[in-house]
């Protein structure tokens, strides 16, 4: 008899266990995945957003699937019954499992914490930085807009890497496409990078300045209206890069869950549910409060496959220890600051480092 493994979301983790999916047929799975068509890869969502092709920014889970000979569903994922053993879809279809993994990664926390929607703005697009592939449709945005000599008065909100990042990036294409586009980045915090060494910040600071790129500290974004009152422009397209939480999704399943998504035990398993398994951005690892980052799913595909193993039979699980440090590279457009604990490098070297890791990364997959 065998066992029936559904796995929602292709995250980080789940292309480890796609490309595993022969072990896991051995150890007695039949495998189902349900997930979008597409992988898109936040390692090059910067990339993606300045010019580089669709699809060397993602995977295409379906040949993946069929490669590996897993059933693949697309229909996204909206709710669970743990007593029943089944998963529910957007179609309306559900499905049965023996066991679960859930790997649906994050979307972006709000600004404003208090309301339900963000301030508006006039006329002004909000852009979120995930899903990823949200960056494509603000690319041709950016492009038709130089086609028509239309110049876009632009905030980023969020000065951490990804709203760094994403200004760094608008700027750069804004620059190719010879568009006198405003890019502007704001954040509430008295400097850009909070988590980075001081001089790391100062850097990135000098390199958006390079860029064209105005940043202003300090903005509070905890009232409904006016929180960009002090701008002598109304922005045509705001981008909001203010942090990420657990994907939407998650919020109300019957599983137990905190701020950052499905607590999980070292196991990866849910903290109530032996048969259920969640790993990076959607999970919560029980007594560790982890930045959302992709390191974590890479590091985690490994533990989990053994683990699946191990259920099936009978054998012990492994722990999940997460890196203490992790390196970490903003991409910048011509350049790229390399982070690691307090040590820090900017230049284009590091630029080609991050390219060189996030293509092999993605080849692993192809
Ligand atoms: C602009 C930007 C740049 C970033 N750059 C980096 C970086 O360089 N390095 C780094 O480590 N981290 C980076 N991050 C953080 C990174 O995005 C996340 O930490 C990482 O993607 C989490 O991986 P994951 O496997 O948990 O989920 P994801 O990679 O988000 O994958 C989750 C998958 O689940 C699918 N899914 C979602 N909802 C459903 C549903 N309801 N049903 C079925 N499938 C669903 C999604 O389509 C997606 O394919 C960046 C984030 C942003 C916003």
């Amino acid at each position: 008899m065998t066992t029936h493994l559904v796995l929602v979301g292709a995250g980080h983790a789940h292309l480890h266990l796609l490309k595993h999916a022969s072990v896991l047929r051995r150890a007695g799975y039949r495998i189902t995945l349900v997930a979008p068509t597409r992988f898109w890869y936040s390692g090059m969502a910067a990339r993606l957003l300045s010019g580089a092709p669709r699809n060397a920014c993602s995977l295409d889970i379906a040949a993946l699937s069929a490669r590996h000979g897993i059933e693949h569903v697309t229909a996204p994922f909206v709710a669970l019954d743990v007593h029943t053993q089944h998963v529910f879809l957007a179609d309306g279809h559900h499905i049965a499992f023996d066991v679960l993994s859930l790997n649906v990664g994050s979307d972006v926390v709000p600004p404003i914490q208090t309301g339900a929607i963000v301030p508006a703005w006039g006329d002004a697009r909000y852009w979120h930085v995930k899903p990823i592939e949200r960056l494509d449709a603000l690319r041709q945005h950016v492009l038709d807009a130089a086609q028509q000599h239309r110049a876009l008065h632009m905030v980023v909100v969020g000065g951490g890497p990804s709203g760094v990042e994403m200004a760094a990036n608008l700027a750069g294409l804004s620059q190719r496409l010879g568009a006198a586009n405003d890019i502007r980045l704001v954040t509430r915090h008295s400097r850009l990078l909070p988590n980075a060494p001081d001089a790391a910040a100062r850097w990135a600071s000098r390199q958006l300045a390079r860029l064209g790129v105005d940043w202003h500290p300090s903005v509070a974004l905890d009232g409904n209206t006016g929180w960009l009152d002090f701008l002598d422009v109304s922005p045509d397209d705001i981008v909001l890069a203010t942090g990420l939480r657990p994907a939407y999704c998650v919020a109300d399943l019957p599983l137990a869950l905190d701020d950052n998504g499905i607590r999980i035990k070292t196991t990866l398993q849910s903290e109530q549910h032996a048969t259920i398994f969640a790993v990076g951005d959607c999970a919560s690892l029980i007594d560790h409060s982890l930045p959302k980052r992709g390191i974590e799913g890479v590091r985690q595909g490994p533990v989990l496959l053994h683990n699946l193993i191990a259920l099936q039979n009978g054998t012990s699980l492994r722990d999940y220890h997460p890196p203490v440090t992790a390196l970490a590279i903003v991409d910048m457009h011509d350049k790229g600051l390399a982070l690691y604990g307090e040590r820090w490098r900017g230049g284009r070297l590091a630029l080609r480092l991050k390219r060189y890791i996030d293509t092999r990364f993605l080849r692993r997959y192809r």
